[in-house]
Order: structure tokens, then C-alpha cells, then sequence
């Protein structure tokens, strides 16, 4: 490839709302194959809203939200964003946490008003002997059937809630994800998430259920990428998270989406600046008719 030709490639890729770190990355763009896409935020809007509130017999509703919204309002995760965001609407303010932590993937853990309060998927209260009961266990089991995120709600050691939360597939994802096909790629939807709303999303979007990886954990996201490429694929990564960049280091070509974080940007190879999975089309699409008429 010449290097005019890849100047003019980098600069039509700006008019299409494609930055590109430098023009050799249009060289690992014409070959790939596969392309992974990340499902909150980048599938989906990921704009999630609190929809339903289960609390447990004899479990206050505005104790529920009052713990688990102060908790979720010290983290940045789109979850934790609609469980603060709902309980403020209702409640007017929140109390501050005297301890928080982040749990990669799962949730978060705390200690407000002086109770150990866990707001996560079941998995990180199964890590600490935490069970749910039957009738939270139907609630969640009810809200995932209908494509939403449930998340459990737990202190002192015992499960008080679920929460349902759900955002919507980016108007413009499926026609994406169709041309992303029409373009030979095999589109393959990965999250954090379980596998019945990933499910919901793949069959909105046109992605085949084969192709749906979930509950992965974020340190995980970037072996399912290198267990491709040890298949022999060609992989684009689409992500926006803190939990996508390793992902997107490890593919042959990182896209981040330009509303996401800045972590997933400085990962990338390609930004896509308005969010729009369309572009990733339009780069891939770019970058072979760049070198091709070169070629
Ligand atoms: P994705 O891969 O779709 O971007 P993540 O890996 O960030 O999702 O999160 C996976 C799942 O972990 C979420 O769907 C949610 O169930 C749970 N989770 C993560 N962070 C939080 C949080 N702060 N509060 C509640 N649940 C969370
Ligand atoms: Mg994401």
C-alpha cells in the first residue's frame, strides 16, 4: 500500500466518523473475519432503567433501594447508573457509603448504614453463602425470560431483593450486524451479562444463538478473542467498557466506541466516534477498497 493511499484512507475514515490511530491499521483491517461485539453499550444503548423493585416477604422496598441505590451511585457500571438513578427518582437523595468496592463483572460490595450490603448477580452472593430464596429466585428467573438484568440485592448475609433493570438494542445495530454480514464477517455477541438476555438481544439483532458467548468475565473477554485466533480467525473486536480493553488489545483490530470509556478508546485501534456500530461496517468497508485500488 502506498502511503498516499493510506492518507486518503485515514482521512475519508474522519468523514465517516472513523478516527484511525495510523494508517498501517488498515493493513489488519482487510483481513478479518470474525467480529465480536460487546453487548451493553455497544449493541445496546446502554442506558439501562430501573424497571421493577421484588423485595423479599417482609423486606421494605424503599430499605432496598435506599441500600443498594447509595452503593451503585459510587460506581460508573450502567447497572449500577439505573438502580442509583431509580432510587434517588423515589427516594430524593441517598446516603453515602462508609465502604465500597467494585467486583469486576459481578457487582459491588459495601457497607451502608452500617449494614454489609452485596448488589450483584447471584454469583457474587453465592460467593459468600449468600442463597435466594425461592420466591427471589421466580423473579429473577421471570425477568431474564424477558430479556431483562436481574440483580440480586443482599445484606447481612441475606438475599433482600431483586432488582430487574433493562436498556434497549441501538436503533441502527441490526442493520449494522447485517452489513458487518454482507461483508463476509461472522458477527459473534459477548458479555458479562447471562445467557438468556444475551440470547433476547442476539434474536433482535440477527445473530446467530451459536454465536452468543456469555457470562464472561471481564478478565475473560480477551481468551475468548485469542480462542478464535488460535481457530485461525481474523478478529475485529467492538467494545466500549473498562472491560473490553484487554479484549480489544488482544483482537487483530479493536474497535471502541467513541461514547465509551477512555480505557476501551486508548485499547482500540479504530474509535468509532458517534457510537454508531454502522462504522464499524464502514471501516472494515473503507479499508479493503483502500488497498484494494492499490493492489
Ligand atoms: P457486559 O459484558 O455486557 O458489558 P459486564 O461484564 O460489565 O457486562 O457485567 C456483567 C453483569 O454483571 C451485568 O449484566 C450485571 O448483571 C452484573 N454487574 C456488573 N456490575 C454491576 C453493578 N455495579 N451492579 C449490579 N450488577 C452488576
Ligand atoms: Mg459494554
Amino acid at each position: 500500500a502506498t502511503p498516499t493511499a493510506l492518507m486518503v484512507g485515514t482521512g475519508r475514515g474522519a468523514q465517516l466518523g472513523i478516527l484511525i490511530k495510523g494508517p498501517e491499521v488498515l493493513e489488519s483491517t482487510r483481513r478479518v473475519d470474525a467480529v465480536v461485539l460487546d453487548k451493553t453499550g455497544t449493541v445496546t444503548t446502554g442506558r439501562m432503567t430501573l424497571l421493577a423493585v421484588t423485595p423479599a416477604a417482609g423486606v421494605a422496598e424503599e430499605d432496598v433501594l435506599r441500600l443498594a441505590g447509595a452503593l451503585e451511585h459510587a460506581s460508573e457500571h450502567p447497572v449500577a447508573r439505573a438502580v442509583a438513578d431509580g432510587a434517588l427518582d423515589r427516594l430524593g437523595s441517598l446516603p453515602a457509603p462508609e465502604d465500597f468496592a467494585n467486583v469486576p463483572g459481578l457487582g459491588v460490595r459495601g457497607v451502608v448504614g452500617g449494614h454489609a450490603v452485596l448488589v450483584g448477580r447471584e454469583r457474587l452472593l453465592d460467593a459468600r453463602a449468600v442463597a435466594l430464596p425461592q420466591e427471589l429466585r421466580r423473579a429473577k428467573e421471570r425477568a431474564e425470560a424477558s430479556g431483562r438484568t436481574a440483580v440480586a440485592v443482599a445484606w447481612d448475609g441475606a438475599a433482600r431483593a431483586v432488582l430487574e433493570v433493562a436498556d434497549a438494542v441501538k436503533e441502527t445495530s441490526p442493520e449494522a450486524i447485517q452489513r458487518l454480514r454482507a461483508l463476509g464477517l461472522t458477527p459473534i455477541l459477548l458479555t458479562g451479562d447471562n445467557e438468556t438476555v444475551a440470547h433476547a438481544v442476539a434474536r433482535e439483532v440477527g445473530i446467530a444463538p451459536e454465536h452468543v458467548v456469555a457470562e464472561v468475565l471481564p478478565q475473560d473477554k480477551a481468551e475468548v478473542v485469542k480462542r478464535l485466533q488460535a481457530e485461525g480467525r481474523s478478529v475485529a473486536m467492538v467494545g466500549d467498557g473498562v472491560n473490553d480493553a484487554a479484549a480489544l488489545a488482544q483482537a487483530d483490530l479493536g474497535l471502541a466506541m467513541g461514547t465509551g470509556t477512555d480505557a476501551a478508546i486508548e485499547a482500540g485501534d479504530l474509535t468509532l466516534v458517534r457510537g454508531d456500530l454502522r462504522a464499524a461496517a464502514d471501516a472494515i468497508r473503507l479499508a479493503r477498497r483502500t488497498l484494494g485500488t492499490i493492489r
